[in-house]
């Protein structure tokens, strides 16, 4: 039977599963809407046990099979995978513009180019994975990153391609088959990627696209006894539940659950570079895990560096992503654009100042103003929970102690930016600041061999260069004796 599709941008996706090398539909479908201008992107097969039960059967089928292909031979087919990508970069960026807002120029030049490199980086990172030895005066020890199995990836709407990639990337290079369960609210860059990867030469069941609503597929898929990791991109609240269903299993789960990020600016910080990143906070509508959110300056330059901000963000144009001068596009959704301005509507009801911003844009139904609130005080729910719109509070510190225990003052720990004209006092902060990333005098640099996570709520275990290998691994130690072998054995 053909599978159900839909031309999105003028590209054909499928709106259907990809299990084990074939389309494979639902009977229960879920309607998807671009939150560009509420456009209908067609309706989704919303997985259910059946389908979860299909995409991990047959993920177990192709494992074996891809782990014996160990990094090397795995390494010409992912090469492949990541080219395809990058092939189609006009589509995949077209195709997530419309499905999630976000904007097009950033997919284009900055997500799918960053997707294709996920894929090869780790598949080249691979090759070198077994070379490590630790000698002891009575063995060597060999330690081996073995694959471990099917991994499921679970992943957000606010950058899926990208993000879906930075975990099938380790996980396939790893010699682990994959399911991955794209975010209801976009879920059509991911169809790409599957088509992608079967066109790259990836053996069925390698990689499984299993769609659907969190509560059903990804719920089917995480209880599934036979995974051996899950990899989870989303909400603290997300996490628990399924950290539940990790726990059953004793199966290993990476999380990255989002932030509420300060950004420090110092005193003796290039306050304008400061300035236009701060205003770049709002990019995207302010839907980055890794935005820094809470805006605290030094209170010696506050009113000097406030004029600034304000002048850079009254540069920054509210309207369709599609556009190449946009910078702040739609919220995802009418139930999150609620959400956004149940969190601003409270503020304003607690006594907060609002700068500016504060309501609907008038680009459209989703858009939402950059708002910028003062007046507001450490505990106060503004300034301690993850908004995720384009929303950033402004606190003023009087000295280093002071912007640390500010930094610091949530539950939270994703990442940090700080803007400071002093090598040594960046570095007193930096040092003091709970954060997985820390960024001085930048922002938004990944390293892909660099470690990436949270700390606190922000999420558990790092990813990245040889910590994702750490994670996506079964990692053994074969401990041999030295000088038990009377002569060396000829490779197998
Ligand atoms: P967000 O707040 O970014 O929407 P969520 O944590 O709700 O984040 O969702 C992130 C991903 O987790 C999505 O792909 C969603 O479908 C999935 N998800 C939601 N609930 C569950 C669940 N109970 N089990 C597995 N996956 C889930």
């Amino acid at each position: 039977m053909a599978d159900k599709r839909a031309v999105i941008a003028g590209v054909e996706v499928s709106l259907d599963h990809w299990i084990d090398g074939q389309r494979v539909g639902s009977a229960e479908r879920f309607a998807n809407a671009s939150p560009i201008d509420g456009a209908d992107l067609g309706s989704v097969a919303a997985g259910g046990a059946a389908e979860a039960e299909m995409a991990v059967a047959a993920a177990a089928k192709a494992f074996p099979a891809w782990a014996a292909l160990g990094p090397k031979g795995r390494l010409p087919i992912l090469k492949r995978f990541a080219e395809g990508i990058l092939a189609r970069a006009n589509d995949i960026a077209a195709v997530e513009t419309a499905d999630n807002g976000s904007l097009l120029a950033g997919n284009l030049h900055r997500m799918v180019p960053r997707a294709a490199q996920n894929i090869s980086f780790f598949a080249e990172w691979a090759l070198g994975l077994n070379d490590h030895a630790i000698d002891h005066p009575e063995v060597v020890n060999n330690v081996r990153y073995d694959p471990a199995g099917v991994a499921a990836l679970i992943t957000p709407w606010n950058a899926p391609f990208m993000l879906t990639t930075w975990k099938v990337g380790p996980a396939l290079a790893a010699g682990n088959t994959a399911v991955i369960k794209p975010p209801e609210w976009a879920p059509l860059s991911c169809s790409l990627l599957a088509d992608i990867a079967h066109a790259a030469g990836l053996p069925p069941g390698v990689l499984n696209v299993l769609q659907g609503i969190g509560e059903d597929a990804g719920d089917a898929l995480v209880n599934d006894a036979r995974l051996a990791r899950i990899s989870f991109t989303g909400s603290p609240e997300t996490a628990r539940i399924i950290g539940q269903a990790a726990a059953r299993t004793i199966t290993p789960m990476s999380s990255e659950l989002g932030g509420k990020s300060p950004f420090i600016v110092c005193g003796d910080a290039d306050l304008d570079a400061a300035a236009q990143t701060v205003a770049g906070q709002y990019i995207n509508a302010g839907q980055v895990c890794l935005a820094g959110t809470r805006i605290l300056v030094e209170a010696s330059v506050a009113t000097e560096f406030l004029a600034k901000v304000r002048a850079a963000v009254g540069q920054m144009t509210v309207g369709d992503p599609r556009l190449p001068t946009t910078r702040v596009g739609p919220l995802i959704h009418r139930e999150h654009f609620a959400r956004v301005a149940g969190f601003v509507d409270r503020a304003r009801a607690a006594g907060a100042d609002l700068l500016w911003g504060g309501g609907r844009d008038a680009a459209g139904a989703l858009y939402f103003q950059p708002t910028m609130f003062a007046g507001v005080g450490p505990g106060d729910e503004i300034a301690q929970d993850e908004v995720f719109g384009p929303v950033l509070t402004w606190q003023t510190f009087a000295d280093d102690a002071e912007a640390i225990r500010l930094a610091n003052g949530t539950r939270y720990g994703l990442a940090g930016t700080l803007f400071c004209g002093n090598e040594a006092r960046a570095m007193r902060i930096a040092e003091r600041v709970v954060a997985g990333t820390l960024w001085v005098n930048c922002f938004f640099v990944r390293d892909l061999a660099a470690p990436f996570g949270g700390a606190r709520i922000s999420g558990i275990g790092r990813e990245g260069g040889t910590h994702s290998f750490d994670f996506y691994c079964d990692i053994k130690n074969i401990a041999v004796r030295k000088g038990s072998f009377a002569s060396p054995g000829s490779p197998s």
